[in-house]
């Protein structure tokens, strides 16, 4: 892969029953896995995706039920969008304002239209018609017919506590270019997916926080180690510090805080979350990486039940 898609997002939600019936039932996203935050394990790791969790589809959430609200500002993801069928957004308003997601037709971008909404928690989101973009999906059918089912990130807008630097991590590192006709858009695309970045330039006397309602960290997608690794040389040459090479079991993983101050992530597309599990029965038990075996007991005597 030459350009780095998105590969996942994780956010914050203090209320997780909320959190799984609006994903889940309102959204039409599948639970296709329930974990716990492998740094701090009485935490729940829920992620939602589409039917057979395709990486580009997944929106995860930490549980931290004590956390504060997220504050919007500098160094924060302002808006996570995901791409739907252009004719169902019709449809769409109508059931996100019956579940009270304030959903609201925005004016068209780059000649899209998209709507905007909150989750219970305040976090905003978009559905944005995703006629002539690339990108594979295999819709979930409990909830929303496949025909107008959610299929996979369209991207996120940044807000940027240094934007010119933000620019230069996804034109220079993450292989994006500038759309036409604007300063502020990126896209990237790659083997049949598609990704678009908008950087804001928000007033800098403000600091922003991570916290309930907001995105924790964005994930990009690489496509193995090997593309993994010689990226990760690639940031640290620029002078960005990393976390180093992580084994999150269901991919791979390099951390680093992009200069405008927003976690980002490398990830690899595989092994997948049906290395654990049957794809017929994902999300439905407690799922563990194997070196969190020995502990399940206790972890989930730490849980409540969901
Ligand atoms: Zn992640």
């Amino acid at each position: 892969m030459a350009a780095q898609t998105l590969h996942h997002v994780t956010a914050v939600t203090a209320q997780i029953e909320r959190n799984l019936k609006f994903y889940t039932e309102t959204l039409g996203l599948r639970l296709v896995k329930k974990s716990v935050n492998q740094d701090d394990v009485s935490a729940y790791h829920l992620f939602y995706a589409d039917a057979v969790g395709s990486p580009g589809t997944d929106m995860t959430f930490f549980d931290w039920p004590m956390i504060g609200s997220a504050v919007p500002g500098p160094g924060t993801v302002a808006v996570t969008s995901f791409k739907v069928p252009g004719e169902s957004l019709e449809w769409w308003e109508a059931r996100l304002l019956e579940a009270d997601a304030y959903p609201e037709l925005a004016p068209d971008e780059f000649d899209r239209s998209r709507i905007q909404f909150t989750d219970p928690e305040g976090q905003r989101l978009e559905l944005v018609d995703d006629t002539g973009l690339a990108g594979q999906s295999t819709p979930w059918s409990a909830h929303v017919p496949p025909e107008w089912a959610i299929r996979g990130f369209f991207g996120v807008e940044l807000d940027s506590a240094r934007p010119l630097m933000t620019q230069r991590v996804l034109v220079e590192l993450l292989g994006y270019r500038p759309l036409i006709g604007s300063d502020d858009t990126f896209a990237a695309q790659d083997e049949g997916s598609y990704s678009q970045i908008k950087i804001n330039h928000p007033d800098a006397r403000r600091v922003g926080r991570v916290g309930a309602g907001g995105v924790h960290h964005v994930a990009f997608r690489v496509s193995d180690d090997e593309e993994l690794l010689a990226l990760k040389a690639k940031i640290e040459a620029a002078g960005i510090q990393t976390s180093g090479y992580i084994d999150r079991f269901y991919f791979h993983s390099v951390y680093f805080r992009e200069p405008g101050g927003v976690l980002f992530e490398l990830a690899t597309d595989g092994p997948g979350f049906a290395s654990d599990e049957s794809a017929e029965t994902l999300g439905q038990h407690l799922a563990l990486p194997p070196f969190l075996e020995d502990r399940r007991a206790e972890i989930e005597a730490g849980l409540k039940p969901l």
